[in-house]
C-alpha cells in the first residue's frame, strides 16, 4: 500500500513538475524548433560517472554455441573470449537459454539436438572452476523474423509460442514473463533495411507469413522500430556492429530511428561479435562499473545498471583493418594487445551552463559528432549543445583510429547519445526504464503494452540536468525534487 502511495506521489510530482517546466503539457517535438538555447536539457547517460576511478570491463553479449547454430562448445567460447580479454560474457543461443553455464545438462529433454552440419550438441560442458573469472550473463536470442537479444530472463520464445504472432506480442510476453527481469535489444536492423533512390529507409528483407512475421506490413521500418521503442521500455539497445561489420547499414538505420524519438526515448548502441565460429573479439561493449565489481557478488547488478543507463561504449574493429600480429592464440599469447588500437574516452567534461561538452580521449585520430541527419561539421573534441545550431534531438560522439600513413580505418568507439531538448513530461517516464504501472499511457500509438506489471528495475534514469530556464522553474524544481525523493524512497523501500 505504501508502495502505491509512493508511486502516486512520484507520478504526480513528475506531471506537476513537467507542467511547470513547459506550460503546454501536450508539447511535441515541433516545439523544439522554438526552444531557446537556455531552455535545453542535456540527458547524459554518463552522468554520475567518475572517469578517474570507474572500472572498464569488456562485455561480449552475443555468442552462439552448439546449443543453437554455433560451432563451439560453451567451454571453448568461454576460454577463447577470456583469452582475448573479455570480462563479461553472455551466450545468446537461438531461443535457448544457455544458462546457468553448468546447469542445464541435466535437462536433457530441453537440449536442442545436433545442429546443422551434424554438430554433436555438446550442450553444457562448462567447468565452472575454469571460467577465467568471466561474469556470466543470462541470455538468449529471441529468433522471430527480427532477432531480439534477451537478457536476465529465462524466457524462451519457443515455449511460449502459441500466443505469439509477431515481435510485438513476443516482447509483450517476454516483458510480462514470470521473472519480471528481462531486458531486450534489437539486433542488426541493417539486415532488414536499405535506402531507396529517394534516401528513404525501406524494408529490404521481408518475411512471408510462414516466417512468423504477420502484422505491421504497412509500416515503414522507421515507424516499426519507433513503435517498438515507444511500446517497450525494456528494449534498451540496438546492435549496430554485428559480427565484424556484417550490416554496415546498422548505424545509419539507428540514426534514422532516433530522429524523431530523441530526446524522449534514448536507445543505446551495442557492438557484438554474434560469434558462430571464429568471430571473436572484433566487437566489444566496454561497461563502466565500479572498479573491481565485475568479480564481486554485486558484479551482475553493476553490469545491469551500466547496461540500462547506457554507461558504456560500443567499440569495433569492424569495417576496419585489425592490425597484423594481433590474432590472439586461443591459449595464452599476447593477451589483450589488440585493445591498444581502440579509441578510449578518458573523460567527459560537461559545463551545463555554457553547454560545452569536452572529450578527453586517447588512441584515436578523429572525433566526429552525429546528430539527426548527419555529422555536425567543424566539431572536434568539443561541442556545445546549447549554441551549435546543427544539434537537434541528440548528439553522439564517434571516435576513430586511422592509420597515420594511408587513413585506413583501424577501430571505432561509439559513445552513447546525449539527449538534447526541452523538458518533456513524457520523456521522464521513459527515463525510468521500467515505467510505473500507474504512469499515463504516453505514446499515443495504441501499442503501449510493455508495462504489464513489470515496472521498476530500481534504477532511476538520467535526471534532466543542465537546464537554465526561467519563469516557473523554481516550482518545477520543487515538484521535480519531490518526484526524485519519492522514487528514492520507493527504491530503498523495495530493497
Ligand atoms: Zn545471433
Amino acid at each position: 500500500m505504501k508502495r502505491k502511495i509512493l508511486l502516486v506521489v512520484i507520478a504526480f510530482s513528475m506531471v506537476i513538475s513537467g507542467a511547470f517546466f513547459i506550460s503546454d503539457a501536450t508539447t511535441n517535438r515541433a516545439v523544439a524548433t522554438t526552444v531557446l538555447p537556455s531552455e535545453l536539457f542535456l540527458f547524459n547517460p554518463y552522468r554520475d560517472i567518475d572517469f578517474a576511478t570507474i572500472g572498464r570491463y569488456r562485455a561480449s553479449l552475443h555468442n552462439h554455441t552448439f546449443n543453437s547454430d554455433g560451432f563451439s562448445s560453451m567451454q571453448r567460447s568461454i576460454t577463447r573470449n577470456a583469452g582475448i580479454g573479455f570480462n563479461i560474457l553472455a551466450f545468446a543461443d537461438h531461443d535457448f537459454v544457455s544458462y546457468p553455464w553448468d546447469n542445464r545438462d541435466v535437462l536433457a529433454g530441453n537440449i536442442i539436438g545436433p545442429g546443422p552440419g551434424g554438430r554433436d550438441g555438446h550442450a553444457f560442458d562448462v567447468d565452472m572452476t575454469n571460467c577465467h573469472g568471466l561474469l556470466a550473463v543470462q541470455g538468449n536470442e529471441l529468433s522471430w523474423f527480427h532477432h531480439i537479444g534477451s537478457y536476465f530472463t529465462d524466457f524462451e520464445a519457443g515455449t511460449h509460442g502459441s500466443d505469439i504472432t509477431d515481435e510485438f506480442s513476443l516482447l509483450k510476453q517476454a516483458s510480462a514473463h514470470a521473472d519480471k527481469a528481462g531486458r531486450f535489444t534489437i539486433k542488426h536492423p541493417g539486415r532488414y533495411t536499405s535506402w531507396d533512390a529517394n534516401e528513404q529507409l525501406v524494408w529490404s528483407d521481408r518475411p512471408t507469413a510462414a516466417q512468423r512475421w504477420v502484422t505491421f506490413t504497412d509500416m515503414t521500418p522507421t515507424e516499426w522500430y519507433q513503435n517498438i521503442f515507444a511500446s517497450f521500455s525494456r528494449v534498451l539497445a540496438i546492435e549496430v556492429f554485428n559480427q565484424n561489420d556484417r550490416y554496415a547499414n546498422d548505424r545509419r538505420t539507428y540514426d534514422q530511428i532516433m530522429t524523431g524519438i530523441m530526446p524522449a526515448r534514448p536507445v543505446w548502441l551495442m557492438a557484438n561479435d554474434d560469434n558462430h565460429s571464429n568471430h571473436y573479439g572484433v566487437n566489444v561493449n566496454v561497461m563502466l562499473m565500479p572498479a573491481g565489481s565485475v568479480s564481486e557478488p554485486e558484479g551482475i547488478d553493476e553490469f545491469r545498471k551500466s547496461f540500462e543507463r547506457g554507461a558504456f561504449f560500443a567499440k569495433s574493429f569492424g569495417g576496419g583493418a585489425i592490425p597484423e600480429n594481433l590474432e590472439i592464440p586461443e591459449f595464452g599469447g599476447q593477451l589483450g594487445s589488440r585493445w591498444n588500437y581502440v579509441p578510449v574516452v578518458e573523460d567527459i567534461i560537461i559545463d551545463e551552463i555554457t553547454g560545452n561538452i569536452e572529450l578527453r580521449a586517447s588512441q584515436h585520430t578523429h572525433i566526429e559528432w552525429i546528430t539527426e541527419g548527419g555529422v555536425v561539421a567543424g566539431a572536434g573534441n568539443r561541442i556545445n549543445f546549447r549554441t551549435n545550431p546543427l544539434i537537434r534531438g541528440y548528439v553522439r560522439g564517434v571516435l576513430t583510429n586511422r592509420c597515420r600513413v594511408d587513413g585506413t580505418l583501424i577501430a571505432t568507439t561509439l559513445m552513447q547519445p546525449f539527449g538534447v531538448g526541452p523538458y518533456d513530461a513524457d520523456s521522464w517516464f521513459f527515463y525510468f526504464t521500467g515505467q510505473p504501472s500507474n504512469a499515463p499511457s504516453n505514446n499515443g500509438n495504441g501499442n503501449n503494452n510493455g508495462n504489464n506489471g513489470d515496472n521498476n528495475n530500481g534504477y532511476p534514469y538520467p535526471i534532466p540536468n543542465g537546464r537554465c530556464g526561467s519563469g516557473s522553474v523554481t516550482a518545477g524544481v520543487v515538484f521535480f525534487g519531490l518526484g526524485v525523493l519519492g522514487f528514492v524512497m520507493f527504491a530503498v523501500k523495495k530493497d
